[in-house]
């Protein structure tokens, strides 16, 4: 796939719109700026790649907004080296703007095919996240603790498996609700095992599902 000239200014424009409506993290803005969105998308949809528009991505699943890529990954307030999981690979847009960014990154997706869609696009692209297979409820153990984890799919209820592989001072960003709206939510585990907890407006996304498809 090219990335062109003209890819790139598409990028800028994006940026621009991302700041108009508040992003102001220079790390995600930057990230923006390098990963190419069109890579990850149907060639159908390439020319609308870098509007602020979701589209589907096969499995009846689509790749987040723009905005909402960029609003959630702010929220997380991520620092270079910092160990992030992200339930819902998707395309693996988020994973590899979690991956420019310089942190860590866990990610694990549910749908066989968009699991296997995404790993070479991450890959040529030369990010190397560990990519699983499986259940986000369960979150990874094997790699717990983390600074930060990461929903991507409307979830139902917080996890606690979740909750448990968050390290003191972590930050759990998931959109929460069934139906058709979720409510932004943030949990910042506390030293006692509490969690405060702040919340961020309406989102829409797909379910959270239970165990893994084919
Ligand atoms: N981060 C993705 C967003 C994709 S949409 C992107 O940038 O493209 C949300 C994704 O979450 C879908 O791919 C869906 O299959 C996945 N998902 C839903 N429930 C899940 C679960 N329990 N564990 C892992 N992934 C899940």
């Amino acid at each position: 796939m090219i990335d062109s000239y003209r890819h790139k200014g598409l990028r800028r424009q994006l940026i621009d719109e991302l700041k108009e409506k508040g992003i102001t993290d220079k790390a995600v803005l930057d990230a923006f700026d390098k990963v190419p969105r069109h890579f990850f998308l149907d060639s159908s949809f390439m020319n609308q790649a870098y509007t602020n528009q979701a589209f589907r991505i096969g499995a009846e699943q689509t790749i987040s907004h723009p905005f909402t890529v960029a609003f959630q990954t702010s929220l997380l307030e991520l620092q270079r080296g910092h160990k992030v999981l992200e339930i819902g690979t998707g395309s693996g847009f988020q994973t590899s703007i979690l991956c420019e960014i310089g942190v860590r990154v866990v990610s694990i997706e549910r749908q066989k095919e968009l699991f296997i869609n995404a790993k070479p696009k991450i890959f040529n692209l030369g990010y190397t996240p560990n990519l699983f297979f499986g259940d986000g409820f369960k979150g990874k153990a094997s790699y717990a603790p983390y600074d930060s984890i990461l929903v991507t799919c409307g979830a139902p209820f917080i996890p606690q498996d979740l909750k448990e592989q968050l390290k003191v001072g972590g930050k759990l960003v998931i959109p929460v609700g069934e139906g058709k709206m979720q409510i932004m939510t943030r949990l910042i585990k506390l030293e006692n095992g509490d969690f405060e907890t702040e919340t961020y407006g309406d989102f829409s996304f797909v379910p959270m599902l239970e165990k893994t498809a084919k």
